[in-house]
């Protein structure tokens, strides 16, 4: 999956937005190769170094499904690293499913989000590839 010909940024909208995607539930790193080389240089970690080094990066495991997932944390607004002038994160470090959602204007004339994320970056989709990449 190549995440760079999938991104639809749209800074304007999300301005005035003001990052409604994120005052709900964080965005996940639906590619392990890919977090990995954001955060370790591509050095790929057991599970239970990772676990080790999550807190240190603001970040947890979602593993309610039984795979774990890394994420950022969440507090009571939200993601943890929304700001009210964007993301934390550089673009390049964001979370796949952050940088994958796409901003429809719908969404200011609504409650809610109307913005759309791909299949492939789908919970699921997480699910299979760091259930896999746990496995090995
Ligand atoms: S909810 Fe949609 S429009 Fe608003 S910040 Fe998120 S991606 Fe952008
Ligand atoms: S990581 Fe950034 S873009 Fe993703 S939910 Fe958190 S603040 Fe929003």
């Amino acid at each position: 999956m190549d995440l760079t010909e999938q991104i639809v940024l749209d800074p304007q909208l999300c301005r005035e937005c003001g990052g409604r995607c994120c005052q709900g539930s964080p965005g996940l790193w639906v590619d392990p190769q890919r977090f990995f080389a954001i955060f370790f240089a591509g050095q790929q970690l057991s599970l239970e170094t990772l676990r080790d080094k999550l807190p240190g990066l603001g970040l947890v495991f979602w593993e309610k499904s039984g795979v774990p997932i890394p994420a950022p944390v969440s507090v009571m607004a939200g993601c943890a690293f929304w700001r009210e002038d964007g993301c934390g994160f550089s673009t390049e470090e964001r979370p796949c499913q952050c940088l994958a959602l796409i901003p429809a204007v719908q969404t200011l004339k609504q409650q809610g989000c109307a913005c759309r994320l791909p299949k492939q970056y789908h919970f699921e989709q997480a699910r299979l590839a760091w259930g896999e990449y746990w496995r090995v």
